[in-house]
């Protein structure tokens, strides 16, 4: 095995190994906890732990790697490969890099997760093909990423393709960021479950939602949403379709910014829901696209679903 190469998804609560052959196929993964409020140190001991354990299933000597690629739950700066707003980990300008290549004793490059799992759906899955790719994640927030002819863009601040903090209506929804109207207040998780707690708690609306998720809202399953979506619930169903639909509309605005020939769309509830909520991002994008015919930029949903971003970790 020659080219093998190694990619690591560093989550705020697991550890995710990856290795892909040259044809870039998965031929090792290894998993483990996220240790919680660990030191640089003490998490890198358990990524290189993962790391081996995928490299021995993968049947490839952990030497052999060149280098490593770590996707961040936080932004990387470009040239000082810090790590910002790692909130998960509760890492704020720390200096990942140093600390990762010293334990692993290897060159290691990092990426933002968000970023990583659409450069992997550009070049090995859903936007194969072609040339300019933007990528939306919806997930508990709303992710994104720019992938220009097969490279990532990572802007001057390591913030490019930050797509849920595009504002999208003045004075709107209240936003995790501190601003207003952010698309992340309408087009995720936790956007979603503030709408949620409106209809079903505020004004007495009936959802099996509440049931699926006995009541909690802080913690809003994909596919409790699935299920609820998928049995005809009315609430969720109204609170889903708009969702897509500024999602759609979100869209149209960065497609004016970048020019993409594909976009796709990803994350739990919109690869369990594909087609249906698809309808809906379609609606809200070509009502606001400027200049081109909807036919001329191909939406389409991810395909490598949670293996997208420590693949995309191999590539950087
Ligand atoms: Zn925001």
């Amino acid at each position: 095995m020659k080219k093998a190469r190694i990619g690591i998804d560093l989550g705020g609560t697991k550890i995710y190994a990856v290795v892909v052959d040259e044809t870039d196929k998965v031929i090792g993964k290894a998993k483990s906890p996220t240790p919680s409020g660990a030191t640089v140190a003490d998490t890198a001991v358990v990524m290189l732990e993962t790391a081996k354990a995928a490299a021995k299933l993968a049947g490839v000597r952990f030497s052999a790697f060149k280098n490593i690629g770590v996707a961040m739950p936080g932004a990387v700066t470009e040239n000082s490969d810090l790590v910002f707003g790692a909130h998960n980990l509760g890492w704020n300008g720390v200096p990942a890099k140093a600390e990762f290549e010293k334990w692993f004793g290897k060159p290691v490059a990092l990426g933002n997760d968000v970023n990583c799992g659409v450069l992997a759906e550009a070049r090995l899955g859903a936007g194969k093909g072609a040339e300019t790719v933007i990528g939306f994640f919806m997930g508990t927030g709303l992710g994104g990423g720019v992938v220009l002819n097969g490279k990532l863009l990572t802007g001057s601040h390591g913030l490019a393709g930050e797509f849920g903090h595009v504002i999208i209506r003045k004075n709107g929804r209240q936003c995790s960021c501190g601003h207003k109207g952010c698309l992340e207040a309408y087009a995720s998780k936790v956007g979603m479950a503030a709408k949620f707690q409106e209809l079903i708690n505020n004004r007495g609306e009936k959802s099996l939602l509440t049931e699926y998720i006995a009541g909690d809202f802080s913690k809003l399953k994909s596919s409790a949403l699935a299920k609820a979506y998928k049995a005809g619930d009315k609430v969720t169903m109204e609170v889903l379709d708009k969702a897509a639909y500024s999602l759609g509309l979100g869209a149209a605005s960065v497609a004016a910014v970048i020019d993409p020939d594909r976009i796709v769309f990803g994350g739990g509830v919109i690869e369990a829901l594909g087609k249906k909520l698809m309808s809906f991002i379609r609606k809200g994008f070509d009502e606001h696209l400027f200049a081109l015919r909807p036919e001329q930029i191909e939406l389409t949903v991810s395909e490598l679903g949670d293996d997208a971003v420590a693949l995309g970790a191999t590539l950087l």
